[in-house]
C-alpha cells in the first residue's frame, strides 16, 4: 500500500479552551478507537476521538523498535467488519511488521475518512461525571475540553510503558530508548555497545536485529521466557484458502473460539497419547510457528493441568538446549519458574541462535541483579558493563496503566476510579464499572482482551457497546451503569475462571506482578473469547441483567443479578448439552436410555491411569454381580472403598463411573470396588439396596483376596449410588456388620419427596430434571414402598452411623435432600462433614477432566475417605504414567 495514503493528515490538537460538545468522546485512536468511530458515526452519534499520538495506530504508532511485528497471524489480526476492506488490503507476510500494520490502520482511517474526527496530540488528563447534566466533562493537556454523554476509554492494554525502576537511569550519559516509545526516525546502532534490559516479547523480537547492528550487545535477563519460532514468510496458503473459501465462517469460528483464532477445540488429553504421538504433535506445533496453535491444539490439558503442561514445557526446553551452544547460557535461557503459557509466550525469529553470536552476551540477573545504572553503563552485583546505549524492553503498566493515568476519573458521588481500583480493577464484564455511569472500557480488565487475538476482542466490545448505546437511546434512556451486585458476581466468576487455568501461577503483567506495588490478581478474563461473547449476549437477552438504566422523568429499569452463577466449565458443559438437544432419557425407555448412555460415555475423556484395573464377580443378595476393581500403583494392602455408581437405580453399571473411580483411587491411594448392582425396572425395590448391602459384606469378607487391608471397609456412591451407600450403612449397623469406617455420599437421593426448593429451582435446566427423577422413582419403587428407609434413608434411624462426608451441588434438584440427610445425621450424633459445592451441578464431580473446577471438591472427598481409614489426609499423587498403553 502506498506510504502516501498513510501520511498523517491529523486534525490539530485544538489549542482552545472552548468546550466541544458531543454524544460520545473516545480516548485512543488505535485498533479500538478507529472501529469505535466508524460504528458510532454509523449509529448516528456525534463523536470525537482524543489521541495523544500524532496519528492513528496506537500500539503500532508507538512500538517502532527493530523487529516489531504481530504474533497472531496477520490474516487473523485484522478487522472483519468491512468485507471489502478484506479484499482491498493484502498482507505481505504471515506476521506483518509494525510499519505494515501501521499502514493498514492508516488505510482504514483514510478509507472511512476517520481522521476528521480525531484530535491528535491531545492527551486526556481527567474526566468527571456531572451528575446534574448527566454528562462527562473531559479535560486535556491542551486545555481543550469536551463534554459528552458517553465516555469510552479505548486507551489500550499495553500503551503505558512502565518506568525503568532502576537506580541511576538519570546519570547515564549515553542514549536511552524504550521499545514502546521508539524514535520515528530510527536509531543507528552501528559500532555501538548496546545493552538491552528485558526479555519479554519486545526484547525477544528486537534482540536478534539489535545484535546484527551493534558492535556488542549485552542482554540483561531477569526471567527467561518461552519463545517459539515464527517461521515467518508469506501468509500460509492453507490458512488463506480457509479464509478466502468462506470468510464469514472463518471469522465466525474465530469469534466463538477460545482465543479468537479459528482453531477447533482440542479434546484429547495428554495421557491418551503415547510419547511418540505427543512428540509428533509438538513438532508439528513447533513447525507451524503459531502461538495460538501450540497453545490450544497439542492436547487439551496443557493449559489447565500442570502434568499436561510440563510435557510441552519440557519439549521446548529441549529445543532451547539444542539451539544454544554454550550450556551455561542455554541453562540461563531456560524458563523453569512458570508453566508454559501462564506468562505470554513469545514468537521469535532467530532469538535463541542469537546467543551463539560472538558479539552477544547474556547476563542472568537472577545470579547477579542490577545494582545501578551509572554514567557509563550498568553495574550488577558482580561486574560493570560499559555501554553506549541502553534499550529498555521492560514492558508496560498493563491493562490498568493507561486508564489510571487519566487522573482523576471521577464518577457518581465524587468517587475516584483510582480509589475504587486501589486493590485491583473491579468491573462488570471488563466493560463498565459500578458508580461510573456511561463510562465504558474497550478490552478493559475483566474481559478476554490480552488473552486473545485482540482484533476479535476489540470488535466484539465495540459492537456490544455501540449496540447498547443505540438501544438505550431508542428506549428513551440516557444513562447506563453496572450494579454493585453484578460487578461482585463478575469478580466471583473471574476468580472461578482463574482457578481453571495456570495463569495465576506466574508472575506476569497479566497479574500486575511486573509493576512494583501494583495490586496482584489475574486481570484478563480467562474463560475464553467464545464463552465471554455468549455471556455478553446473555446480559442483553436477560433484559440488560446487572445494569441500571435511567432516563428523563424518573424512568428506570434495573434487572439486577449475577450473569454467571455456574462454575465456568459447568456452564460450558450445560451449554454443549443444550446444543445437542438430546431427547429426555425418560422418553427412551429403560433399555433405550441405557444404550444411549453407553454411547454417550464413549465420547468422554478416558479415566486417568491407575496401578491396575480388573474385573470380577461377587455375591449379591440373590446371585452373582459383576464388579470392577481399581488398584493404586503403590504397594498394598490398601483400604477398600465399596463404590456404587449413579443412574437412578435404572442406568449405568460397574464401569459407568470409571473416570471418577480412577481419579478417587489415585487421590485416596485406596482400592475402589465398583459394584454392578441390579437395576430397575427388571429388579425393583429393594433389589439395589439389598445388593448394595450384600456386596459390601462380601467385599469386607474377601478383603484380603482383593489385596485390601484388614479392618473396616468404606462406602461411597453418587446419586442413586449415594442412596445405596447411605442405606448400606444403616443396614450394616442393624444387621450386625460388616464394619463400615465411613461413608462418602455424593449428591445422594435420600428422600421420596419432591417439594424441597432445590427440586423447584433446579428441576428443569441442569441435566438431571424433575421429570427424570420421577421416572427413576416410578421404575424403581412403588409409592407404597417409598417411605421405607431402604430407599428413603432420611426416614430411617440415623444414630450410630459411620462418619459421613456429604457433597451437594448448588444447581442439583437433589441438593436439599442431601443437605437434609447430612443435618439429620449430625443431629443424631453422627460425625458429618458437608461440602456444598457452589456453581456445580449433579454431574460436576464425576465428569472428571471435563469439569476441572471439580478437582478441589474431589481432593476434599479423598481427604475425608483417608481420614475415615485412619490415614493422613494428603496423599502424594503417583507420577503420571504417560503412556496411553497404561491400564
Ligand atoms: P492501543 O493500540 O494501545 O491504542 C490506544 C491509544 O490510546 C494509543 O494510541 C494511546 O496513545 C492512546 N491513549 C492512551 N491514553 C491516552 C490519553 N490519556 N489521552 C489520549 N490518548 C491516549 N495483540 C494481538 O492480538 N496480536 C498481536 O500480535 C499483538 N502484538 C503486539 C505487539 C506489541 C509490540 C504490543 C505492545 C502489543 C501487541 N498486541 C497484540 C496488543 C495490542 O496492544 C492490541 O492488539 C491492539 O493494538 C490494541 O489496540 P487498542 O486500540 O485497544 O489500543
Ligand atoms: P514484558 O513481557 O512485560 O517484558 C518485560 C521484560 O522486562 C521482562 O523480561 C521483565 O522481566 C523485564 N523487566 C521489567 N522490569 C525490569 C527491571 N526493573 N529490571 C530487569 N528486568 C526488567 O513486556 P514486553 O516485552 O513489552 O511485552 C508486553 C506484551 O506486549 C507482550 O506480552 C505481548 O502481549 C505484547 N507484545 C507482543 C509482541 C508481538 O510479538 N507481537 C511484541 C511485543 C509485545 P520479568 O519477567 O522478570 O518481569
Amino acid at each position: 500500500m502506498p506510504e502516501a495514503m498513510v501520511a498523517s493528515r491529523a486534525s490539530k490538537g485544538a489549542g482552545t479552551a472552548a468546550t466541544q460538545t458531543v454524544d460520545v468522546a473516545v480516548v485512543g485512536a488505535g485498533f479500538a478507537g478507529l472501529y469505535l468511530l466508524y460504528r458510532l458515526r454509523k449509529a448516528g452519534f456525534s463523536t470525537v476521538i482524543l489521541e495523544e499520538a500524532g496519528d492513528v495506530g496506537g500500539t503500532w504508532y508507538w512500538n517502532r523498535y527493530p523487529g516489531a511485528r504481530c504474533d497472531i497471524q496477520t490474516i487473523d489480526y485484522s478487522y472483519s467488519f468491512d468485507p471489502e476492506l478484506e479484499s482491498a488490503w493484502k498482507w505481505s507476510e504471515k506476521y506483518a511488521t509494525q510499519p505494515e500494520i501501521l499502514r493498514y490502520l492508516g488505510f482504514v482511517a483514510d478509507r472511512h475518512d476517520l481522521r476528521r474526527d480525531i484530535r491528535f496530540g491531545t492527551k486526556v488528563t481527567s474526566a468527571t461525571w456531572d451528575e446534574t447534566a448527566e454528562r462527562w466533562q473531559i479535560a486535556t493537556n491542551s486545555g481543550a475540553k469536551v463534554s459528552c454523554g458517553y465516555y469510552i476509554m479505548a486507551t489500550g492494554c499495553l500503551s503505558a510503558p512502565k518506568p525503568p525502576e532502576i537506580d541511576g537511569v538519570k546519570d547515564f550519559k549515553g542514549d536511552i530508548y524504550f521499545t514502546g516509545r521508539w524514535p520515528h526516525e530510527g536509531v543507528n546502532l552501528a559500532g555501538k555497545r548496546v545493552a538491552v534490559i528485558g526479555t519479554g516479547s519486545s526484547g525477544i523480537q528486537a534482540i536478534p536485529l539489535l545484535a546484527e547492528q551493534a558492535a556488542q550487545l549485552t542482554v540483561f535477563q531477569r526471567t527467561p521466557n518461552f519463545a517459539l519460532p515464527a517461521h515467518n514468510g508469506a501468509p500460509p496458503a492453507e490458512r488463506l484458502a480457509a479464509l478466502e473459501g468462506d470468510r464469514a465462517a472463518y471469522r465466525d469460528q474465530a469469534r466463538w473460539s477460545m482465543v479468537g483464532v479459528p482453531w477447533p477445540q482440542q479434546t484429547i488429553v495428554s495421557w491418551q497419547l503415547t510419547d511418540a504421538e505427543r512428540r509428533e504433535r509438538f513438532e508439528a506445533g513447533w513447525a507451524a510457528g503459531d502461538l495460538a496453535y501450540i497453545l490450544t491444539q497439542l492436547w487439551a490439558d496443557q493449559g489447565v493441568d500442570l502434568d499436561g503442561n510440563r510435557i510441552v514445557a519440557d519439549l521446548i526446553r529441549e529445543k532451547i538446549r539444542g539451539i544454544v551452544k554454550d550450556p551455561e547460557t542455554a541453562a540461563a535461557l531456560t524458563p523453569l519458574d512458570h508453566p508454559f503459557g501462564a506468562k505470554r509466550p513469545c514468537l521469535d525469529t532467530n532469538y535463541y541462535a542469537t546467543y551463539n553470536r560472538p558479539n552477544v552476551t547474556l547476563v542472568n540477573l537472577r545470579a547477579e541483579p542490577i545494582k545501578a545504572i551509572t554514567a557509563s553503563g550498568i553495574t550488577t552485583g558482580k561486574r560493570s558493563f560499559e555501554v553506549d546505549v541502553i534499550v529498555f524492553a521492560t514492558g508496560f503498566d498493563a491493562m490498568t496503566g493507561a486508564i489510571m493515568a487519566v487522573h482523576p476519573v471521577t464518577g457518581r458521588d465524587g468517587k475516584s476510579l483510582s480509589d475504587v481500583w486501589a486493590n485491583g480493577p473491579q468491573s462488570y464484564l471488563g466493560v463498565s464499572v459500578a458508580g461510573f455511569p456511561n463510562f465504558f472500557m474497550i478490552t478493559g480488565p475483566g474481559s478476554p482482551s490480552v488473552l486473545s487475538n485482540m482484533a476479535v476482542s476489540i470488535e466484539q466490545h465495540v459492537d456490544w457497546v455501540v449496540e447498547r448505546l443505540a438501544a438505550l437511546r431508542d428506549a428513551g434512556f440516557t444513562t447506563m451503569e453496572a450494579t454493585e451486585a453484578a460487578q461482585a458476581g463478575w469478580a466471583q466468576h473471574m476468580a472461578d475462571c482463574s482457578t481453571l487455568t495456570l495463569h495465576r501461577l506466574a508472575n506476569t503483567w497479566y497479574t500486575g506482578a511486573n509493576v512494583p506495588g501494583k495490586a496482584q490478581g489475574v486481570m484478563p478474563y480467562t474463560g475464553g473469547v467464545g464463552p465471554y461473547r455468549s455471556i455478553c449476549n446473555d446480559v442483553v437477552a436477560q433484559g440488560m441483567l446487572g445494569f441500571r438504566l435511567s432516563g428523563p422523568n424518573g424512568a428506570e429499569q434495573c434487572n439486577d443479578g449475577e450473569i454467571v452463577r455456574l462454575q465456568p466449565d459447568v456452564r460450558l458443559v450445560l451449554g454443549l448439552l443444550a446444543q445437542m438437544n438430546l431427547p429426555p432419557f425418560e422418553t427412551m425407555g429403560a433399555q433405550g436410555a441405557r444404550d444411549f448412555l453407553t454411547e454417550f460415555n464413549k465420547g468422554r475423556p478416558a479415566g486417568r491411569p491407575v496401578g491396575e484395573v480388573g474385573d470380577g464377580v461377587l455375591m449379591g443378595s440373590e446371585g452373582p454381580l459383576p464388579y470392577k476393581l481399581y488398584r493404586p500403583a503403590t504397594p498394598g494392602p490398601h483400604p477398600i472403598v465399596v463404590y456404587f455408581h449413579g443412574g437412578g437405580w435404572v442406568l449405568g453399571d460397574q464401569q459407568s463411573d470409571d473416570p471418577f473411580c480412577r481419579d478417587m483411587c489415585r487421590r485416596t491411594d485406596m482400592i475402589f470396588v465398583s459394584v454392578g448392582y441390579r437395576h430397575a425396572p427388571e429388579h425393583r425395590f429393594p433389589a439395589a439396596a439389598e445388593d448394595g448391602y450384600a456386596a459390601t459384606r462380601w467385599i469386607a469378607e474377601h478383603a484380603a483376596e482383593l489385596g485390601g487391608k484388614a479392618g473396616p471397609v468404606l462406602v461411597a456412591g453418587w446419586s442413586a449410588g449415594g442412596n445405596i451407600a447411605a442405606v448400606t450403612c444403616q443396614l450394616a449397623r442393624d444387621r450386625g456388620g460388616p464394619e463400615i469406617g465411613g461413608q462418602l455420599l455424593l449428591c445422594p437421593v435420600t428422600d421420596c419427596t419432591f417439594d424441597r426448593p432445590s427440586y423447584v429451582d433446579n428441576g428443569a435446566n441442569y441435566f438431571v430434571t424433575r421429570g427424570l427423577m420421577f421416572w427413576f422413582w416410578d421404575l424403581y419403587c412403588s409409592p407404597a414402598d417409598r417411605t421405607d428407609p431402604r430407599v428413603s434413608p432420611l426416614r430411617g434411624k440415623l444414630a450410630g452411623l459411620p462418619p459421613a462426608f456429604v457433597t451437594t451441588c448448588e444447581f442439583d434438584p437433589l441438593r436439599d435432600e442431601g443437605i437434609a440427610y447430612a443435618e439429620a445425621m449430625a443431629a443424631s450424633g453422627v460425625a458429618v462433614e458437608q461440602l456444598k459445592a457452589r456453581g456445580h451441578f449433579h454431574s460436576s464431580f464425576t465428569m472428571v477432566d471435563v469439569v476441572i473446577t471439580g478437582v478441589g471438591g474431589r481432593i476434599k472427598m479423598a481427604e475425608a475417605l483417608r481420614r475415615f481409614a485412619g490415614l493422613p489426609p494428603e496423599v502424594k499423587l503417583p507420577p503420571q504414567k504417560l503412556d496411553a498403553a497404561a491400564s
